[in-house]
């Protein structure tokens, strides 16, 4: 069988999410957003990995930049955004992290908290970059949610998850097509999940940055087992 091939969006700090792609045996496609096409990503990969970065632009959601907004990336966006969409379209696996999370939710209609400190009371720091594996806060996740059993298999009826954290936004109006598979303590939204795919996972975490030691490896793996059984079928 053939190594499923997996797009992942670029990122300045790359090797984390390659590493992790290839540890669960598949193989990266780092994306050139100045070149990529869409359509054509859509038809070369099995599976779509949309990593971190800066903020999506307030305006294709409808809203005015808040001053703590950066880091806008035009193009980017409108690669992305289309491939959400196109992906989804296609069925191709996809797992969507941080940014990638909230361009998920932006494609589908939804909207994001621009700024976490000025919109959310008493929020916990959920900007908490070095170093990059480092746990900052827990995850309540959801009973029967893909995410859950990935996760935590075995758990009860509480399931937690310690994360790392390193984002100043949020989903804040949830698309019709995601439920939410984990929260916060602070209630801020930290994964979602798109039911009717039979792989569409986000978290607002890092997981690529924990490859040494695992804690979340059974996401990656989910992900390249879905994307090598799409090209199967
Ligand atoms: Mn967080």
């Amino acid at each position: 069988m053939t190594t499923p091939r997996i797009a992942v969006a670029p990122n300045k700090r790359i090797d984390d999410y390659v590493k992790s792609v290839q540890q669960s045996g598949g193989e990266p496609v780092v994306l050139d957003t100045s070149t990529a096409r869409a359509a054509d990503v859509v038809r070369d990969v099995d599976g779509l990995l949309l990593t971190g970065g800066g903020d999506v632009d307030p305006r294709l959601y409808g809203e005015e930049r808040h001053p703590s907004v950066y880091g806008l990336v035009p193009d980017r966006d409108a690669l992305e955004l289309e491939l959400v969409v196109r992906g989804l379209e296609h069925e191709v696996p996809m797992l969507c992290i941080c940014r990638g999370m909230q361009v998920l939710n932006v494609a589908l209609g939804g909207t994001l908290v621009q700024d976490i400190l000025s919109a959310v009371p008493q929020a916990l720091n959920h900007t908490d970059p070095d170093p990059p594996h480092k746990i900052s806060h827990d995850v309540l996740l959801a009973p029967g949610a893909r995410l859950t059993q990935l996760l935590r298999p075995d758990a009860g009826e509480r399931p937690t998850y310690a994360v790392n954290s390193r984002h100043h936004q949020a989903l804040k109006h949830v698309a019709s097509s995601l439920v939410v598979t984990a929260t916060a303590p602070d209630g801020v939204i930290e994964a979602v999940e798109r039911p009717e795919s039979a792989f569409c996972l986000a978290v607002q975490w890092h997981p690529e940055n924990f490859w040494r030691t695992g804690e979340f490896r059974a996401l990656f793996d989910a992900l390249i087992e879905a994307a090598s059984t799409r090209r199967r079928g």
